[in-house]
């Protein structure tokens, strides 16, 4: 019936079971979303992954609506309301790492469908684990190590961006700071944080959750992540007031995320003193080492791989799709980053108002790599596909 090992979901006897089965299965898969969609005769449990919909299971109506009210206990939800649209947040763990689904819930003509998105889950724990290289975790280090200013980790959803951030409070954690985060949800607890939750079901957001923690004196404080003008303000201002502030933006590179604060009204001289350093990030599915296998590029690959590095490839490297992989070609995930320091010569760039090609051009005439460069190394030594690249570099936000 699919690509993700699909079964009857009525041959369960328990909703317990089958909601297990359903969430544990979408987090091996890697799924980003899990649906459950009521139709006129039974039910349609769907699963994203890597952006497309493919079909679990099907149950029928009757095991449906127990689903549901499972659902709605584990959200802590009205078990009782089956018109309005409710939203919650529910925990779990799989393999022993804690996961967030966020479940929504909203009435369709066949009746209620739910709708569970699987939140980025912090794994690992110390930078080595991440596939850093030691010069992006020697700068990491140092910038986070100040007693104040900001420090961003940006990339779209999906990069692995909380994974970082929990990695360098781990880092942080040491029991001589105060280290406060305000998060939608928390995530990852760890011992030693004092962790805040905001959202809207909590009823506070980044900016007065934000407040709240500045009069508890801290020295690390973590935003979850800076989406408007407002949460920019104030974290700006944290970051100059003797904290070390550190957040997430959602931003296609480094330069990119610099302009982003400026297009959210952050002043330049403001901006200039505060920022410390900008990590970029992705994540790229490393090729399957059973089934992977050396081919002869095609002309267009050759072409496209000239424009990005200068010079044609050699060999390229591709998965043929195994049982081990479950034919997805793909095993496991790989991190590029880019680590954008600022300097002398970075700042008075923003303050003379150089534009973002103006900071590649400068960025481009040093040594450093930037996203792609990461990228295409990982094609060159075997560890993704061409393929991987362009869809990790190109196809996400
Ligand atoms: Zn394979």
């Amino acid at each position: 019936m699919s690509a993700v090992g699909a079964f009857s979901l009525s041959e369960m006897s328990s909703p317990v079971e089958i909601v297990d089965q359903m969430v544990n299965q979408a987090v091996r898969l890697n799924a980003s979303d899990i649906l459950i969609e009521p139709q006129e005769k039974q039910a349609v449990v769907r699963l994203r992954v890597d952006g497309v919909l493919q079909t679990f299971g099907e149950m029928p109506l009757g095991s449906y609506d127990q689903v549901m009210s499972r659902i709605k206990v584990l959200g802590n939800m009205d078990v009782a309301e089956s018109r309005k649209p409710q939203e919650s947040k529910i925990r779990f763990s799989s393999d022993g790492h804690p996961y967030v689904l966020r479940a929504a819930i909203v009435s369709t003509n066949f009746g209620q469908m739910a709708a569970l998105r699987v939140l980025d889950s912090p794994k690992f724990t110390e930078f080595t684990q991440l596939g850093m290289s030691e010069a992006v975790i020697d700068k990491i280090k140092r910038n986070i190590s100040g007693r104040y200013g900001l420090f961003l980790v940006c990339g779209p959803t999906g990069a692995g961006k909380t994974t970082t951030v929990h990695t360098c409070l781990k880092h942080l954690n040491n029991g001589e700071v105060n280290i406060m985060t305000i998060e939608d949800p928390v995530e990852y607890i760890m011992d030693g944080l004092n962790q805040i939750e905001v959202g809207e079901d909590v009823g506070l957001d980044f900016v007065s959750g934000l407040r709240t923690v500045l009069r508890m004196n801290p020295d690390v404080v973590f935003v979850g992540e800076i989406r408007d003008a407002a949460t920019a303000r104030i974290a700006i201002q944290a970051a100059l007031t003797g904290h070390l502030v550190i957040s997430t933006l959602h931003s296609r590179n480094s330069v990119g995320a610099l302009f982003r604060l400026l297009d959210l009204g952050v002043d330049r001289y403001i901006l200039n003193y505060a920022l410390r350093a900008i990590v970029s990030q992705r994540l790229m599915r490393k090729i399957c080492s059973h089934c992977k296998e050396i081919y002869q590029p095609t002309e267009s690959e050759r072409m496209f791989y000239r424009r990005e590095k200068g010079d044609l490839p050699g060999q390229l490297t591709a998965g043929r799709g195994c049982d081990l992989c479950a034919h997805n070609k793909f095993q496991g995930m790989a991190g590029i980053y880019e680590m954008l320091e600022m300097d002398e010569v970075l700042r008075k760039m923003v303050l003379s108002e150089a534009d973002e090609a103006g900071f590649k051009a400068e960025l481009d005439s040093r040594e450093f790599e930037d996203l792609n460069s990461a990228g295409l190394r990982l094609v060159d030594d075997g560890t993704t596909s061409l393929h991987e690249y362009i869809r990790t570099l190109y196809d996400a936000g």
